[in-house]
């Protein structure tokens, strides 16, 4: 198959996920081209991936072997890569891999493809840092540009269409109710109040394959900013900040490697987990400052950020203390650290409002009328409202009514 014949191949199913999803052809088409060398890589060829997405597929695996960097060094990794019954399939999940990712939400709202280049790049989907220029060149070089053009015309006529159906039945009659159409965004928890301090890491960050649990840290330092942390850690010879967050006592999050990165906090888990440090030394010292307890800022903060990594990994089934890791050997974070408080409020579904518990001494709103006649005429001393009552008690009750209607 020639390029050209690729490009035919793939195109109109670019073009449907583009009406579908906002998610441009010419991005769709140029990420193809780029990530499967136009259709002829081994798995594009053998595994119909034209996106080199890793992982399982609907049709199973496929392993290759490549050269990677990681913090040790050059080595080789085995990679699995998902295997698709057919390139349609490939390209819908590429767009779903996307929408499913709260990085990239913002390359669904862009609107050409030098934007949504940009944006692709910015989120880290390539370590090449010259991902974006490329896809651009291709882009223009092959006039993709045109089909989003006129996939854009196409949607704007059926639109036109549709409002006219819509005011002619509108006329017929009131009951007629205009069709929403919107596409329907999944809600992702927004990481937006996550502070970042544009840190300089001196080398580009890997990608995370998988996201098995969150890993919660203390700096053991009393006191310490999210740049004392990255300087500490790169004095370590580290690429900076090895945590992924960092939580001071005053609520605030900073954003230390971007959450999707693997990071430098735990040796044995670093490629599955999510470091999550809080500042303060939770831990005996002679050295400093020792944190007995948690500031409440500190803790709610912690409790959001943590819910909504869960929200947005919902792979991260667990949460432990470093020194909880296996083959860790460490106190962090601390003998005050109030993990367990952490977790179990973490889990807990916490209602804003919870609905006021009725006093069982009062009776239920709707009976209280009955309840206080009752009282005042002397069939019940009005104790245990909400309880049950036995055949004896019933019959009792109406006796006594009986003997106060006579008496009345
Ligand atoms: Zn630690």
């Amino acid at each position: 198959m020639n390029k050209e014949d690729f490009v035919k191949s793939i195109a109109a199913y670019c073009r449907e996920e583009m009406k579908r999803h906002h998610i441009l052809a010419s991005i769709k088409i140029a990420q193809a081209c780029l990530e499967s060398g136009w259709g002829q890589s081994r798995l594009a060829q053998e595994a119909n991936n034209v996106y080199g997405l890793k992982g399982q597929g609907p049709a199973g695996s496929m392993t290759i072997e490549s050269r990677e960097y990681s913090e040790e060094g050059w080595r080789t990794v085995k990679s699995v890569f998902r295997k698709y019954p057919s390139i349609e399939a490939s390209i819908r999940d590429h767009t779903q891999y996307l929408r499913n990712r709260e990085r990239y939400q913002a390359v669904f709202q862009a609107q050409d493809y030098t934007e949504a280049t940009q944006l692709l790049q910015e989120a880290g989907y390539a370590t090449d840092p010259e991902y974006a220029q490329k896809l651009q060149r291709l882009i223009k070089e092959n006039g993709w540009h045109n089909i989003d053009e006129a996939v854009r015309s196409e949607q704007q006529m059926a639109q036109q269409e549709k409002q006219q159906t819509q005011q002619q039945s509108t006329q017929k009659g009131p009951s007629n109710h205009a069709a929403q159409d919107d596409v329907h965004i999944q809600s992702q928890p927004s990481l937006a109040y996550v502070r970042n301090a544009n840190l300089n890491f001196p080398n580009a960050h890997t990608r995370r394959e998988r996201t098995e649990g969150i890993v919660v840290h203390h700096p053991a330092w009393h006191e310490a900013s999210v740049e004392r942390i990255h300087q500490l850690h790169l004095n370590n010879g580290w690429n900076g900040i090895g945590y992924h967050f960092y939580i001071r006592k005053n609520g605030q999050v900073w954003q230390g490697r971007p959450h999707w990165a693997i990071g430098a906090h735990e040796r044995n888990s670093n490629s599955r987990t999510i470091g999550v440090c809080f500042e303060g030394n939770f831990h005996p010292s002679q050295r400093q400052g020792v944190d007995r307890q948690m500031p409440q800022e500190q803790m709610q903060a912690g409790i959001r950020l943590i819910r909504d990594l869960q929200a947005l990994y919902p792979q991260a089934q667990w949460i432990r203390g470093h020194g909880g890791m296996s083959g860790a050997s460490t106190s962090c974070p601390g003998e005050f650290f109030p993990l367990s408080q952490l977790k179990t409020r973490i889990a807990q579904n916490d209602q804003p409002n919870p609905s006021p518990q009725p006093s069982p001494s009062e009776p239920t709103p709707y009976a209280k009328e009955a309840w206080n006649w009752a009282k005042e005429i002397g069939i019940t001393d009005g104790s245990n409202p909400r309880q049950p009552a036995t055949r004896e008690q019933v019959v009792t009750l109406i006796y006594r009514y009986h003997q106060w209607r006579q008496k009345n």
